[in-house]
């Protein structure tokens, strides 16, 4: 079983894990310093009270709760020391299942 650490779930990030959701042989973890995914195209319309906050932002785990090899987590990642292989031991840690 490969595992692949997805570090961001901005638009690059949510579409990895979809396009590695439910894959066989693959277990995907995606970590972002935020809890939701932020549809930035729209952030204007917030700005401008077009549109209420909560329009524009998505609950990350909710978004990929229909892949089963898809956990998700909220950290800050301040560094990234391959050689500890930090991935595989804090993110197994701080993960928590997404669906
Ligand atoms: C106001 C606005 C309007 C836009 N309009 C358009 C448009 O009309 N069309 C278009 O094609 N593009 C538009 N863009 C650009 C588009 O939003 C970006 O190109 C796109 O979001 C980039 O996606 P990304 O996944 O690379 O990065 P991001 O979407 O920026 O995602 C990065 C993710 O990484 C996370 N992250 C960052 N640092 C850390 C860390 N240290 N630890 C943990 N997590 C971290 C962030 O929280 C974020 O979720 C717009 C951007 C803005 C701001």
């Amino acid at each position: 079983m490969k595992r692949v650490v997805i570090i961001g779930c901005g638009f690059l990030g949510l579409n990895a894990a979809k396009t590695l959701g439910n894959k066989a042989g693959v277990e995907v973890v995606v970590i972002d310093r935020h809890n939701y995914h932020l549809f930035q195209p729209l952030l204007y319309q917030v700005a401008t009270a077009g549109l209420n906050a909560v329009e524009i932002a998505a609950p990350v785990r909710s978004i990929l709760s229909g892949y089963r090899n898809v956990r998700s987590g909220s950290i800050k990642l301040f560094q990234i020391l391959p050689f500890l292989r930090f991935s595989s031991i804090h993110v197994r840690y701080w993960c928590f299942q997404s669906a």
